[in-house]
């Protein structure tokens, strides 16, 4: 209990500021998903009570506190206000605690910090601060997308968009300060010169289709949708939604030849892209496969289907994990949301049957997007585990997507005597296999980039030193 206590100890300040920092941020959620779907500033005017207009006094205005001090009432108009506003706020600020929790507290073998404690904690704080940034970033953003989503069955581009621009430059931040090893074990895919030049030749031309929709060259799909909404209902019955799917495929397919043109063009290119590629691109690559997958099932649902089967926000939304994540979480994401969905018409019957009362109409599929990326980002190592077992072969052959097939490489990583690496904390088979995968990334670049024979001779030496002199520079006493 005590060794418990002593490991813990140093992380309360963490915990505390991480915990804050979430309320606050929750309390602006509410401001953007109350005022976003109305197009109001989230900015001007300041909090107000909804129901009177009066401004809010600054202790009102403190996060989960304000509204206990008030006794959840309008200390003028004396209107209850909504369980939800410190709901949001205490949401979020769980969120934020379990993500700091994870990062840098968590085992890195365990189900909860897996294939991303490692190198956070191998980092620390100050030096994997952008990513850190784009996960929380990511996190509120799902959070408001859900809560405007569930109101008003449309997710603002304004909350994807966020998300999907801080994590395009957060990383690419990351990427240009970091050193190539930790280039090469971070928690992002890593990116080939292939993935890189359809990266860039696709981030192209959706940034090209976005100005020109912008400026009205291009029409926007389902530009005459409100006209078919009849009063009092948010959804209607639209006649013209296979005709929008063909504007919708040209685009698309647009995009597509964009990356795969990129692709040809830098696909040839020795070697592995540099660390400011890697930024830069494994975001762009992850929001193009997030997004292109939901776009892909929206297109062909919707042309079966005769009616919009899946909104552009859900293809906005995965595209924005998939920019904070990389690629292969919004494809996980993807097959693990209709688990939500069941899940949800689950609870739903068992309301109706116990209260007699229906749960919710209608509840779109943004929310259980959104449910399966937060289980992803917090919980990886289950999902990982679970994957092994149900669909086993799966998992290694995304992680032999991921590193760039090459001579020698992996013939060197099967020849590494057995034990070597399991000394510190004695990992499992399973989860030496996650230590070994993340030490094969390292050693493709390392091998690559000259730094082959150093770093096959003592990985495990250096590996420690780096982590001692991390925990040092940033005063982290974690003894075990
Ligand atoms: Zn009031």
């Amino acid at each position: 209990m005590d060794d418990r206590l002593a490991l813990w100890m140093p992380h309360l300040t963490g915990f505390g500021f991480a915990f804050a920092l979430g309320a606050c941020v929750g309390s602006f959620i509410n401001v953007v998903a109350y005022r976003m779907p109305l197009g109001m500033s989230v900015i001007n005017p300041p909090s107000r009570c909804p129901t009177c207009g009066r401004r809010l006094r600054l202790h009102e205005n403190i996060p989960i506190l304000g509204w206990a001090f008030a006794r959840g009432r309008c200390s003028t108009c004396r209107v209850s206000i909504s369980l939800q506003y410190p709901g949001i706020e205490l949401l979020v600020a769980l969120l934020f605690t379990a993500t700091y929790w994870m990062s840098f507290v968590a085992e890195p073998s365990g189900w909860w910090g897996r294939s991303w404690a490692q190198w956070f904690q191998h980092y620390g704080l100050v030096a994997t601060l952008p990513g850190l940034v784009a996960v929380l970033t990511l996190l509120s953003c799902l959070v408001a997308s859900t809560l405007t989503d569930v109101r008003t069955f449309t997710i603002p581009l304004g909350v994807t968009l966020t998300a999907t621009v801080t994590g395009v430059a957060a990383w690419a931040l990351q990427g240009a300060l970091a050193t190539e090893v930790m280039a090469a074990t971070w928690p992002l895919p890593s990116v080939s010169w292939w993935v890189a030049g359809a990266s860039l030749g696709g981030g192209v031309a959706v940034l090209g289709a976005n100005a020109l929709l912008h400026t009205g060259s291009l029409t926007r799909s389902f530009a005459d949708y409100g006209e078919f909404v009849k009063d009092g209902e948010t959804l209607a019955e639209y006649p013209h939604a296979r005709r929008e799917m063909e504007h919708e495929v040209i685009l698309l397919g647009g995009i597509i030849v964009a990356a795969l043109v990129g692709a040809l063009s830098l696909g040839g290119v020795q070697g592995i892209p540099p660390p400011v590629m890697q930024g830069l691109c494994a975001p762009v690559f992850g929001y193009m496969i997030g997004a292109g997958t939901v776009w892909v099932v929206r297109i062909v649902a919707t042309w079966i289907k005769g009616v919009e089967a899946m909104g552009m926000g859900d293809v906005h939304l995965l595209g924005a994990a998939g920019a904070c994540l990389g690629w292969i979480d919004p494809l996980a994401a993807f097959f693990i949301a209709p688990f939500s969905g069941l899940a949800w018409v689950g609870a739903a019957g068992v309301v109706k049957l116990a209260s007699g009362k229906p749960l919710r109409r209608e509840l779109p599929y943004g929310p259980h997007l959104a449910v399966a990326v937060v289980a992803l980002v917090l919980c990886r190592g289950a999902f990982v585990d679970v994957g092994r077992l149900v669909f086993p072969g799966v998992i290694p052959a995304v992680r032999a997507l991921q590193t760039p097939p090459r001579s020698g490489e992996m013939g060197a990583l099967s020849e590494r005597p057995e034990g070597q690496h399991t000394s510190e904390k004695g990992f499992s088979n399973e989860e030496d296999m996650d230590r070994r995968w993340m030490r094969s990334r390292r050693n493709t670049l390392d091998g690559l980039r000259q730094w082959g024979t150093e770093a096959k001779r003592d990985t495990p030496e250096r590996e420690r030193n780096a982590q001692d002199a991390t925990r040092a520079g940033a005063g982290r006493s974690r003894s075990g």
